[in-house]
Order: C-alpha cells, then structure tokens, then sequence
C-alpha cells in the first residue's frame, strides 16, 4: 500500500527497524508510523496475516452475517440500474479482505442476471495474504476477479465501489493546538529504548496542514485528525465520476461531524492495546470523520448522500426481511446465529449508531435509501 519499503533485513523486528528510522530520519508522523505497521511489505500487520474472525483479531460486518454482502449486492443492482444498466460495469470493493463480502453480494445479485452478466469485479487489495484469500472465495463465484494496488489502477469505466472498514486503515495525521499555533505528533524512541508520543518541535502553519473551519473551532490543547488519502480517494472517485456513471458506497466507524479528539486505536485478539506497543501485530486505525469526507468529495464536484448510521441503512435496505426469510426454516440455533448477527449490525447500542453509511455518486444519481432531500441537505 502506502508503506515505503525499509532496507532492512527481513529478519529484523519491525521495532527494531522503526528505531532506527527514527534514529535517521527523526520522529515519525502518526501517518507514517501506521502506514509502516500496517503495510510494511515483510512485517507489516495486514502484508502478514488474516486478522479476521473470532480467532482473529477483530470481526467486521461480512464476517458476522451474510446479510450484510447481499443487501449490498442488491443495492449494487439497483445502482445499476438507476445508472441505465451501462455494460459492462466494474464491481470495485476496496480493501475486500477475505473476500466475503464480494462474494455475498454477486450470490445475491444473481436475482438481476444482466447485472451480474455486465459487471466485471476488481480489487484494491495490498496484501498478498488476503489476495489469495479473495482467490479462494470467490473460486466459485462465476467472476474471475482483477486485482490492483489502488484505486488509480482500475481502468475507466462506469463502476460501482464499495468499502467496509478500509477508509479507518488509511493513515491519519494528528496535529494539536497549542495557543494560535499547531504541533504534530509524532513517535520517537525514548531513553529507555522504547517508543513514545511526542510533538513535532517547531509549530506548523495553520493553512497548509488544516481547513480554516477546523481550526476556528478548536480550543488550545484540541487534538485534531486528518486523513490526506482519504481526500485523494475522493479525488479520484470525482475523476472517474466526470465521464461515466459512478457510486461510491463508504461504510465505516466514525463521525458525522468534526469534533476535535483523537481516535487512534490498536486492537489485538479482540481487545485494545497500546499503540506503540506491538507495531506491525496489532490492527491500528482510527475513526472515519464523514464530515472531512463529505466536504471534500463535494470539493471535488461529486453528489454527496448521508451519511447514515449503518443500523438505518440496513434496516431500510430488508434487513428484517431477508433475516426472517433466512430462519423460516432453520433449527433454533441457526435461527438464534442469524437472528443475532443481524441484530448486532443494526443495534445502536453494538454496531447500528458507531458504523456510518455515506455514498459519493456522479451527478443525478440518488442511490437507495438516500432521498434527494438528504444529499440535498447536505450541500
Ligand atoms: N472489507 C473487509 C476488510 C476490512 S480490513 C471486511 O469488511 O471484512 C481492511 C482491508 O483493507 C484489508 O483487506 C487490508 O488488507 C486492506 N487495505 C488496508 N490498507 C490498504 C490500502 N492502502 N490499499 C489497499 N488495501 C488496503
């Protein structure tokens, strides 16, 4: 991905070859510290491993309920077809990870043949331990996947794009007010040998690093984080979105407003860890701020819709009913499973309020359940 590749020897730790960065180059930035822990191409913590499932480290709303990928690729159908059903259409996830999702949602698809007979499925997936993975699920799905290092590889065309939980892996910087002026922070080695926060020495100028909004409403000491790629996936969403038919749909845990705090976060085997502590074992991300997202995207001349809490999004899209269908005729463990899984996507209190929905579109599409009034809104 991101990730620059380091000189090191491969059997080295990635704390050992981070130390030594700093050592060189000086204190890392947030953003180049979690683009190394989590695309190193020898340590980095998705290059090496599967993360996910109840062995994992963390679940994601494919791997809880198979109703997730099928109300997508429904909605994926539908899209389409508001599009003028343009053949062909590329089916493009970012950041699939096992594959489960892509793979649900062209099962369910199958209910609209022509949309399934026109799209043609790529994947912006960096590790090549996940790569293999999609290749294996999605064996049997009648769609020979292409793969691709980011989105500026897909080749032109109307597309559709989806993405769950891969905007929160984008790198973040974080920047702190201090009185009028702003800091970074960033990570050195300690005395002792280990890694720690600190704060870039000299201040930043304000207009380069924030929009002037964020800056207005912060207090002295706010944190506040800013996502540059997730702009430049926006950007390059808004260039396919000029000459063809395009809909972006971004699933992710995060905010509907910028307030200022920071949201880092390392998970491991379900459980948040210390950041700095294990760097390349630990899943380290931070929360998608859809309002940063939003502004950018209509910046760059594409319609925004939402967002809206994932449990809305569903719940309007059959959830309910596809679950019902689904245990109509199951034994009463399947139906608890399901019944549970679905519950846990759609609930406030678990995943229902905390996952956001935002979809970026070309001009004159209002793709379900967003109403033209709420993209409207918006503007
Ligand atoms: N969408 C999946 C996986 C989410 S985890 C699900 O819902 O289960 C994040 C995924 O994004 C992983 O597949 C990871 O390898 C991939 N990824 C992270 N950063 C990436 C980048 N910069 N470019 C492409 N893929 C990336």
């Amino acid at each position: 991905m991101l990730a620059s590749r380091t000189s090191a020897d491969s059997s080295d730790t990635l704390l050992e070859i981070l130390k030594r960065r700093v050592a060189s180059d000086g204190p890392l930035t947030i953003a180049q510290y979690m683009d190394t822990c989590l695309g190193d191409p020898d340590h980095g913590y998705y290059t090496t491993r599967d993360p996910f499932g109840a062995d994992g480290d963390f679940i994601t709303a494919p791997e809880i309920s198979q109703i997730f990928g099928e109300l997508i690729g429904l909605w994926c159908a539908v899209v389409w077809q508001n599009m003028g059903a343009p053949k062909p259409i590329k089916l493009i996830e970012l950041g699939p990870g096992r594959g489960t999702l892509m793979a649900d949602a062209l099962r369910a698809a199958l209910r609209v043949p022509d949309f399934i007979e026109a799209a043609q499925v790529h994947l912006v997936e960096t590790s090549p331990v996940l790569r293999q993975m999609q290749r294996e699920r999605l064996e049997t799905s009648g769609k020979t996947p292409h793969w691709h290092g980011s989105l500026d590889e897909v080749p032109e065309g109307a597309a559709i794009i989806i993405a769950n939980e891969f905007l929160d892996a984008l790198p973040v910087r974080q920047y702190e007010r201090r009185g009028e002026d702003w800091f970074e922070r960033c990570v050195r080695v300690s005395k002792k040998g280990k890694l720690e926060f600190c704060s870039s020495s000299k201040p930043l100028k304000t207009s380069e690093i924030l929009p002037q909004t964020i800056h207005e409403n912060a207090q002295d000491g706010d944190m506040v984080e800013i996502r540059p790629h997730s702009d430049k996936i926006a950007e390059t969403i808004a260039a396919r979105a000029q000459d063809t038919p395009t809909a972006a749909l971004l699933i992710d845990y995060g905010h509907e407003t910028t307030t200022p705090g920071e949201t880092l976060q390392a998970v491991m085997a379900h459980g948040f860890v210390d950041p700095l502590e294990k760097p390349g074992e630990a899943d380290l991300t931070a929360h998608v701020d859809f309002a940063q997202l939003g502004d950018s995207a209509r910046r760059h001349g594409l319609q925004v819709h939402g967002s809206l809490p994932q449990g809305e999004f569903l719940l309007a899209l059959g959830l309910k009913e596809r679950c019902e269908r689904l245990i109509a005729d199951t034994d009463n463990d399947t139906r608890e499973k399901i019944s549970s899984g679905a519950m846990r996507l759609a609930d406030p209190a678990q995943m229902g309020d905390l996952f956001k929905v935002m979809a970026l579109t070309s001009n004159g599409l209002t793709p379900p359940p967003f109403t033209s009034t709420l993209a409207s809104e918006q503007d």
